[in-house]
Order: C-alpha cells, then sequence, then structure tokens
C-alpha cells in the first residue's frame, strides 16, 4: 500500500451568479479607465494592462457590487477552510482588479501575511493564460527524477488550470503561482484577494 502524505488542497468552485459577473465586468473596466494612480504603477512595473493592487483598498465600500462579491467570497472561504480542518474564520484582508490585455505574464509569486489566496475569473477570452502552481516542496528536491508527462495530478511538479468565467479557485498563500502568457484575444478580467 501506498499513502499520500502532506497534500495542496486547491478548492475549485463557482460563483453562479452571471448577473453579478456582468456588473463587475463593467466595474473593473470603470476602474481600469479611471484610476489614475493604479494606471501609473502598473505601467512603471511593466504590467500589460491594469490592476489596482497598489491603489485601491476599499473597493468593497465604494461599489456594492465588489460588497456583493465579499460576502460571496466569504462562504467560499468558510467551506475551504473546513475542508483544510481548520479551527479559524478566515477573514477578507485584501481585494484588487487585474485587466490583462493580449500579451500580459505574471511571473511567479506567493502571498505573503495571507491564510487564504484566491482568484475570481470574470472574462476568459479563448487562449487567455492558465494559471500555474507548483509544488512548494521543488526547492527541495536535490537529485528527483522527472515525472512522466501522464503523471496522475497528484505527482505533478506544476499543474496549469485554464479557468472559465465564474470559476473561483482558492488555495494556501504559501503556495506558488504564475500566470502564464494571454495569447488570446480581448481582455482577461479577474478579481484577486488575500484572506487573513
Ligand atoms: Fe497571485
Amino acid at each position: 500500500m501506498t499513502r499520500n502524505l502532506f497534500a495542496s488542497p486547491l478548492y475549485d468552485g463557482q460563483l453562479g451568479d452571471d448577473e453579478l459577473l456582468e456588473e463587475l465586468a463593467y466595474s473593473i473596466r470603470m476602474l481600469a479607465q479611471d484610476d489614475g494612480a493604479g494606471q501609473r504603477w502598473s505601467k512603471e512595473k511593466g504590467y500589460k494592462g491594469y490592476t489596482s493592487y497598489a491603489s485601491l483598498d476599499d473597493l468593497p465600500q465604494r461599489d456594492p457590487a465588489f460588497d456583493d462579491l465579499k460576502r460571496l467570497l466569504l462562504k467560499h472561504a468558510r467551506a475551504f477552510a473546513k475542508e483544510l480542518a481548520w479551527d479559524v474564520k478566515p477573514k477578507l484582508d485584501s481585494l484588487w482588479v487585474n485587466l490583462m490585455k493580449p500579451g500580459a505574464v505574471h511571473s511567479a509569486h506567493i502571498h505573503p501575511h495571507s491564510i487564504l489566496s484566491g482568484t475570481l475569473y470574470v472574462e476568459i477570452p479563448k487562449d487567455a493564460g492558465a494559471i500555474r502552481f507548483e509544488d512548494p516542496r521543488l526547492p527541495m528536491m536535490m537529485a528527483a527524477p522527472v515525472r512522466d508527462e501522464d503523471a496522475p495530478e497528484h505527482l505533478r511538479p506544476f499543474i496549469d488550470i485554464a479557468p472559465a468565467a465564474g470559476t473561483i479557485l482558492l488555495w494556501e498563500s504559501f503556495l506558488r503561482h504564475e500566470v502564464l502568457s494571454h495569447n488570446g484575444e480581448g481582455e482577461r478580467l479577474s478579481i484577486s484577494f488575500n484572506f487573513a
């Protein structure tokens, strides 16, 4: 018998509210148009598109669509915390929007000072960048053989997920991830968040 130790759970849920998704898409485009500080930050950092990550920290107070979203996200985060066997109630700590233009990428990173992180996908054109998760033990694998390409999911060192609009992914904040190149046409809209 072989046992699988030290799982890396990934929550894969659905927003289930198409009307809210449309409102959020509209709000993201408005922010991308009006938030000068965010536009400058995105430009300085070479981000192909717009993110409110460094400029706005009060979206749920500004816009009822984000307040509705906040409540829904809390439900998902609580369900996931239960699955993780955590005896805590996650609290939304930050929430920001991302508008990626064709050619945009987001290199590998983790989300410090948080317990859960995640993304809601709002508009995903065909061939828009997938999100890639990486086995957090990779830096310790000094001489590990390469795995077969068709290895089962729980044995692969990288997992790429091509999300659809309405998908909510949640993971533990230490999991390193990146957004691969957006090779489609049109804008890739998403909302990312941290729970503390
Ligand atoms: Fe991230």
